[in-house]
């Protein structure tokens, strides 16, 4: 039973919205802590013995993590499972594991204050790169470390199994190894001072299907094991000891969505017509092979962008092309005959790779920088072993191709050269493929927009990638939040140049869809449609509520919407011009 609420006042603490939900329930706080670590000098007698020890821990240890391993593959995931490996990786690395020993010959002292020491230095380094997916394996190496200390000294693990059942779960932070432990159906929320949005937190939180706020800084100081807290994932807010008024207006809230959710699920099933007759084919973005039972769930058309990177992020090495065609046929047969547009790699930006700093080297403006197509282009053994998997793939499905970061003609036609080029081995080879398969472009650089009429005429169709092309277009770092506010879809310039794009993919007769986040948001969807896109393409769970807008007007509406826009002068304009359509067409009975 939640205790008197006027017991305690209210603390209201903002952090970062990581997984959407609403939860209440009992806080149960869990502490990261270093072990603490004994110093003495070991008998000269008794060196080999220590360094015999050191051995046997590290052993003990990737047991324990391959065990871990298998569990989260099993329970949770094969994608999931693979910052295992970079955990594995930790111990197999020879420099810290050399260190340490040099450090135990020329200090004496006992192997746990020598690996200590060492791996503290390690963690130091990483910590202070200033790349925030380079700064989290800090936490990789801490993780490991702590284990082998653990296991040096002969100490129980230090783990969430202790997770009493249904609590909010208030963290400092959690690590791979301590989410593998969670008792998944204990868990109501996760709630953790540090983080960001690509800590394992937010991974695990989401795939448990709940709520999670990270980035509260203190939050874990403040409260106490017994509290009751509210987690509000769509706003990011964390309420610590509710008042009655708080709850019952959550109450309302929850009441809302959830029964909002429940309209727009069950308007889901119908096609995605407008009320003339129009469709427009509602399809999903996608950046995992487990994802599509999701997509079944939202029942989308197919697959509009597959983001093929996450098979490389966390892994330490380069999957294979067997690994990859087997993971794209996975996804071309769940959904053919409907298409799968799989999209070449686009690594670097925000998404940099963990395993292979050597790939891609620190730069200054990473954005602007060494990725996708221009990486491709460069490491032509590493995009010909992905172009060949697609190609493998294409027999099973409806599979399409689509190139990201394509800044001209000439880009493309240098990965048509070698596109065709790969078609011509798995001929030699006798591996059948799908000889027409359709080759496409990404449009997300305004130099492509630009020279859109050129690009038309060299593939198969467009897909606009809106979260790039606003970014580049508006100079607006798309990850800085000091000028999130100046992010704006609905600037006329973004408008002007999706609407010469469209113009121009037409004129060749080529269809052309929006895959970026402005295609999911039902308010700016109709702009789309009435600006003569053909198909958008969303994070699944967003596809009820674009569907319902859809059905809701007429494509003549969207039309004189996208005019209207048009000859406005302010971003701030065309947004409150797009609210007043969307709100005059969502009344959901
Ligand atoms: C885009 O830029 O709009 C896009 C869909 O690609 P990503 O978000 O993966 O960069
Ligand atoms: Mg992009």
């Amino acid at each position: 039973m939640p205790p008197d609420s006027r017991a305690k006042p209210e603390v209201v603490v903002q952090g970062i919205p990581a997984s959407q939900g609403i939860a209440y329930g009992e806080v149960f706080v869990y502490i990261q802590s270093d072990v603490e670590v004994p110093s003495y000098v070991v008998d000269p007698a008794k060196r080999i013995d220590e360094i015999a020890r050191f051995d046997q821990a590290i052993l003990v240890t990737r047991q324990q993590i391959t065990k871990i391993k298998h569990e989260v593959e099993k329970n949770i995931g094969p994608e999931e499972a693979l910052i295992f490996d970079a955990h594995l990786m930790v111990l197999e690395d020879q420099a810290l594991i050399g260190e340490t020993i040099r450090e135990f010959e020329s200090t004496g002292r006992n192997i746990e204050t020598c690996f200590n020491k060492v791996s503290a230095r390690y963690i130091k380094a990483f910590s202070e790169i200033d790349d925030e997916y380079l700064r989290e394996r800090a936490g990789d190496i801490r993780d490991v470390a702590q284990r082998v200390l653990q296991n040096l000294l002969g100490q129980a693990e230090n783990s969430l199994a202790r997770l009493a059942d249904k609590r909010v779960i208030v963290a400092n932070d959690i690590s791979p190894s301590d989410s593998a432990s969670v008792d998944r159906s204990a868990a109501l929320a996760v709630v953790t001072d540090s983080g960001s949005k690509t800590s394992h937190a937010v991974i695990v939180a989401r795939s448990m299907k709940v709520p999670a706020v990270v980035g509260v800084r203190d939050l874990t100081r403040r409260a106490q094991n017994g509290d009751w807290v509210l987690v509000d994932g769509y706003d990011g807010l964390v309420i610590l000891n509710p008042s009655e008024s708080t709850l019952f207006r959550y109450g309302k809230i929850r009441e809302q969505r959830k029964g909002l959710e429940a309209r727009l699920m069950e308007a889901n099933r119908l096609p995605a017509v407008t009320r003339d007759g129009v469709e427009v084919a509602l399809l999903a973005n996608i950046e995992k092979v487990d994802e599509v039972q999701l997509v079944r769930d939202h029942n989308a058309a197919g697959i509009g962008l597959f983001r093929t990177e996450y098979l490389y992020l966390n892994s330490a090495r380069m999957p294979g092309e067997a690994e990859q065609a087997s993971a794209y046929r996975t996804v071309a047969e769940a959904f053919a005959p409907a298409p799968v547009i799989i999209r070449t790699l686009d690594l670097g930006g925000d998404k940099p790779m963990a395993g292979n700093p050597h790939l891609f080297p620190k730069e200054n403006n990473p954005f602007m920088g060494f990725r996708a197509i221009r990486f491709c282009l460069e490491h032509t053994d590493i995009f010909k072993e992905q172009l060949r998997a697609i190609l493998i793939a294409s027999a099973a499905g409806n599979v399409r191709i689509m190139y990201p970061m394509i800044s001209g003609a000439e880009e493309l036609a240098r990965a048509g050269v070698l596109l065709e080029e790969c078609k011509a081995e798995l001929r030699a080879r006798g591996t059948p493929f799908d000889e027409k398969l359709a080759a496409g472009t990404m449009i997300e650089i305004p130099s492509a927009a630009a020279t859109a009429d050129i690009l038309a005429r060299q593939c198969d169709f467009f897909s606009i990638g809106t979260n790039d092309l606003i970014q580049y277009l508006l100079a607006i770092d798309r990850v800085n939040d000091r000028i999130a506010h100046l992010y704006e879809p609905t600037h006329p310039a973004v408008l002007r140049t999706l609407k010469g794009v469209v113009d121009e993919a037409h004129a060749a007769k080529i269809p052309v869809s929006v895959c970026g986040e402005m295609a999911g948001d039902p308010v700016l969807a109709p702009l789309l449609i009435g600006l003569g896109v053909d198909s958008l393409s969303m994070t699944p769970p967003l596809i009820p509520a674009v569907r319902y807008v859809v059905r809701a007007m007429t494509s003549k509406e969207a039309k004189a919407l996208a005019k209207a826009a048009l000859g406005m002068n302010s971003a701030k304009e065309i947004q409150a011009l797009c609210l007043k359509f969307y709100n005059e067409r969502m009344k959901l009975e």
